[in-house]
């Protein structure tokens, strides 16, 4: 099947977050996805065992939403579909492997979120006051992800609280409806989570 290339624009998005999360160790070792909704039935994804640093038109596919996934493509594919499918308004949708994330989801796996209380960077993800209590939800990681995404969605349906959630030893979704949205949810949920970890290191 040959699948239609993304247009310019959401390459450079693309290529413009995967180079900022490359530059902070963000995606070793071709670890990471990302991917940017095209219409309301394609999202353009970056395809497995890339350099998420360098990447180029030929890196992404853009797929139907909801058709069978292509082989070469990563097997976290089903998770960027299924987000776009539940939420129409999400316009790209950014993973990456950080220390945080994977730490904290191991810590917090059993209570199925990680809770950060009174940050001011809680206003980067949506919230209103810093004052709030921030759950981010923690899904335990599997390797059958058509069975994952549906656990996922189930759980974060159309309305979620945060724009993101923690697979267990594995990092970090985020999403928004730009790609700068995403970006900026992205580093707020990051940013929460090393302060967290510094905390409970300290306590
Ligand atoms: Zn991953």
């Amino acid at each position: 099947m040959v699948l239609p290339t993304a247009p310019p624009g959401v390459v450079e998005e693309i290529a413009a977050f995967g180079r900022f999360a490359a530059a902070r160790g963000w995606v070793p070792a071709t670890a990471g996805n990302f991917s940017r909704r095209v219409d309301a039935g394609h999202a353009a994804v970056t395809r497995s065992g890339i350099d998420k640093g360098a990447i180029g038109a030929a890196d992404l596919a853009v797929l139907a939403l909801d058709a069978p996934i292509p082989a070469g493509m990563s097997a976290e594919t089903p998770l960027h579909l299924a987000r776009y499918r539940t939420d129409a308004a999400i316009g790209a949708i950014f993973h990456v492997h950080t220390v945080a994330s994977t730490v904290l989801s191991r810590l917090d796996e059993r209570a199925g979120v990680v809770r950060t209380d009174g940050f001011e960077m809680h206003k980067a993800i949506g919230l209103r006051t810093h004052e709030s209590v921030v759950e981010i939800p923690v899904f335990a990681n599997d390797q059958d992800t058509v069975r994952l995404a549906a656990a996922i969605e189930a759980r974060l349906g159309a309305a979620a609280a945060v724009p993101g959630y923690l697979l267990a030893g594995h990092g970090l979704y985020a999403w928004g409806a730009t790609a700068a949205d995403a970006r900026r949810h992205v580093e707020g949920l990051e940013f929460l989570l090393a302060c967290h970890l510094e905390e409970r290191r300290l306590r």
